[in-house]
């Protein structure tokens, strides 16, 4: 029984079309977000070499963090990998490790690569020699040179030998950091949070938003919020969740406009607000869970109507997605289970029992004229506070104790 274990391991992150000053950037950025991510392993350091990363385990159980590694976006593949001397019996052990690694392989291949020439056996010979041991332990297991379930890279090195066990996909996508920063538009649905996710992939930093209308919103509807974000911080570092008391601005709504019309100017005072918080924290985008078809509300000339109020471009990743994509997703990322909790959400408490699946601008303007929201805007922004999650704080905490975050 051996006792050796993985004590690395290898990130891939690819030549993806960077150069120069962008990929200095991108490997920074990188290596500072995996780092993060394995603070909670404290032992794991982080070395670059080559177009290549390496985590070293330190003792840290290396399927504990390959998880976290898998959840870094910008990373490709991933391998677990071990350094053992350049001596015959360690390296078969390491083969055997490599091997077990990839649990249900029925073949394998091993690719040497003698960089050290003082070391006597060439790869030649190498490669029988391992994959003999392997072949020797195992059963039902067959050597395949052109598509081997598993390829095991043994290379001899100045100062050891490493052995690389099977590839595991990366999160894909660029570091988020490296791309700039969105103000995410966060209801408790299923769809922002996956929208935030989708967005956060190509390399955005998000900050969160999120309208809530209490008492007809409860508290606990803004702990679901809350842990959504916590759930999405697991792939950045940290976000922020602007919090807007919404109460007031729903309730004039409902009194002066037009049933038919609140939903559509509901969205829009939504829009005006997401624009103010998006300027003053220097955040260049919104990003919506939009989609098209989905419900009555979501048409094309809906998003028209409440796209009006601002300028900044919208990014809108859901756009393409059928419902049982987003679902799949939200599922992987975590949040499909806090999606679903069922708590209310101030569009649906105001919600009107036929919203215009056609408004247009015309006549959204022409009700928003009667009445002057400019005071509200600018009072709910005043009220507004920030709460801030991260992957190690826990879920379900109390409002006070994020308090002290702030
Ligand atoms: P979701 O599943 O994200 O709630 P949805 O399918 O319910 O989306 P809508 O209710 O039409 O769609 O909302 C469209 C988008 O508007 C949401 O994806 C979200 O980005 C934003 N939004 C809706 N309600 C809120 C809210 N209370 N706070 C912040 N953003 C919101
Ligand atoms: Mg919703």
């Amino acid at each position: 029984m051996s006792i050796m274990n993985f004590d690395r391991i290898m990130i891939r992150y690819g030549e993806m079309a960077l150069k120069g000053k962008n990929r200095r950037a991108f490997e920074q950025k990188l290596q500072s977000n995996i780092a993060i991510k394995l603070r909670k392993y404290p032992n794991t350091t982080i070395k670059k070499t080559q177009g290549r990363m390496f985590v070293l385990l330190n003792g840290e159980k290396p399927h504990e963090v390959m998880k976290e590694c898998q959840e870094v976006f910008g990373i490709h593949s991933l391998s677990f990998a071990v350094m053992v001397e350049k001596e015959e019996e360690q390296m078969k052990e390491a083969v055997m490790l490599a091997f077990h690694d990839a649990r249900n392989a029925r073949t394998f291949k091993i690719s040497s690569k003698r960089t050290d020439k003082t070391f006597p056996i060439p790869s030649q010979e190498l490669n029988p020699l391992l994959g003999g041991h392997i072949l020797r332990q195992t059963e039902d297991v067959k050597v395949d040179v052109h598509n081997p379930d598993v390829e095991i890279k043994v290379e001899v090195r100045h100062e050891g030998c490493y052995v690389t066990a099977q590839d595991y996909p990366g999160a894909g996508g660029l570091p988020v950091g490296t791309t700039g920063k969105s103000l995410l538009m966060l209801s408790g649905g299923i769809d922002s949070p996956v929208a935030g996710y989708l967005t956060m992939k190509r390399g955005v930093e998000i900050e969160a938003i999120h309208f809530h209308s209490p008492p007809y919103t409860s508290e606990r509807a803004k702990q679901k919020v809350i842990d959504l974000a916590q759930a999405l911080s697991k792939f950045g570092s940290r976000v922020k969740i602007h919090v807007i008391p919404f109460t007031a601005i729903q309730q004039k709504i409902h009194r002066e406009m037009p049933e038919g019309y609140s939903m559509t100017i509901m969205r829009r005072m939504m829009m005006r607000i997401s624009e103010q918080v998006a300027a003053r924290n220097e955040l260049l985008s919104i990003t919506t869970g939009e989609s098209l078809g989905q419900v009555a509300s979501q048409t094309m000339e809906s998003m028209n109507t409440i796209n009006e109020v601002t300028n900044y471009p919208i990014i809108r990743p859901l756009v393409s997605m059928d419902k049982i994509e987003i679902i799949d997703i939200s599922r992987k990322i975590g949040t499909y289970d806090i999606s679903i909790r069922p708590f209310e959400d101030c569009c649906t408490v105001f919600v009107p029992k036929a919203p215009k699946t056609k408004p247009t601008r015309k006549n959204a303007n022409y009700y928003e004229s009667n009445s002057d929201f400019t005071r509200d805007i600018e009072k709910a922004l005043e009220e507004s506070y920030i709460v801030e999650v991260s992957p190690d704080r826990q879920s379900g905490q109390q409002d006070d104790e994020f308090d002290d975050l702030l």
